[in-house]
């Protein structure tokens, strides 16, 4: 494990309880970079956030519901308090309770709005100021190849995941001192089926990822990608997926 270095960064991780978000954590704080992780499940954060610092990296954690602003807001606060700046955002926290729209789920529609999009749209509020005050820094969106392929039962995550797409490129356009990544994974095996409330979808994407699916392990390494690059090279979007995906 590397030590954290005066050129290490102040990394922000959403949705870092589980899967992608644990992963990236975990990668970026082996590679000395000092990370601040915030789910809603407190105990596993402080988990994660305890084996980092026993192997020797530096992590900080804090309850994050990104549904909420003000939630979004204390996170970010708590960073800039302890570390000075921020450097970047993963807005990675995301659910996916996938179902044909005939059923009607509409408090199913409403929840991956709150937080696949307005959750984004919350870090982005929040985090911005600190951003454009420092001149410099990075936001990592994380989308999904919902938002290039739509299927059935992904109708309206895929709607929160093309948004979060569209956003990203505005922002990346308005903004000359702020590079901006989407990462958009497919397939991969995380926590992420338990978030589906209906059976029938819920049985066919555990088996997709049983199946097929990639570590959590091969986006972290395409975010830390798009991180370690200098300054003045923005990756715009990554997409890593199963070869075997349709
Ligand atoms: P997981 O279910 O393993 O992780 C999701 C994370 O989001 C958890 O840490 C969860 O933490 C957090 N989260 C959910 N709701 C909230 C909330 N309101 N506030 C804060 N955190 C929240 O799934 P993944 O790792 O797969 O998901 C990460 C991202 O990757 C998501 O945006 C997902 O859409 C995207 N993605 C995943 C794919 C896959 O195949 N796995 C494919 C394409 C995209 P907690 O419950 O503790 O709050």
């Amino acid at each position: 494990m590397t030590n954290p270095t005066s050129s290490s960064k102040v990394i922000l991780i959403s949705g870092a309880s589980s899967g992608i978000g644990e992963a990236t954590a975990r990668h970026l704080a082996a590679a000395g970079h000092r990370v601040v992780l915030g789910a809603r499940r407190l105990e596993r954060i402080a988990a994660i956030a305890g084996e980092i610092r026993q192997a020797g990296g530096e992590a900080l954690h804090h309850e994050l519901d990104v549904a909420r602003l003000g939630s979004f807001r204390a996170f970010v606060l708590l960073a800039k308090a302890h570390y000075g700046r921020i450097d970047v955002l993963v807005n990675n926290a995301g659910v996916a309770p996938l179902a044909m729209m005939d059923e009607l789920r509409v408090c199913d529609w409403n929840h991956m709005i709150d937080v696949n999009l307005r959750g984004v749209l919350h870090g982005i509020a929040a985090v911005l100021p600190v951003m454009k005050e420092q001149g410099a820094g990075h936001i990592v969106n994380v989308a999904s190849t919902s938002a290039h392929r739509i299927v059935p039962t992904m109708a309206v995550y895929s709607a929160t995941k093309v948004a979060v797409r569209a956003l990203s490129e505005g922002l990346r356009q308005e903004s000359k001192d702020l590079r901006v990544t989407v990462v958009s994974p497919g397939m991969t095996r995380t926590e992420l089926a338990g978030t589906i409330s209906d059976p029938k979808a819920k049985a066919t994407i555990s088996a997709m990822m049983d199946e097929q699916g990639i570590p959590a392990s091969a986006i972290a390494e395409a975010i830390a990608y798009a991180i370690g690059q200098p300054g003045n090279v923005d990756v715009g979007e990554v997409i890593v997926r199963p070869t075997a995906q349709g």
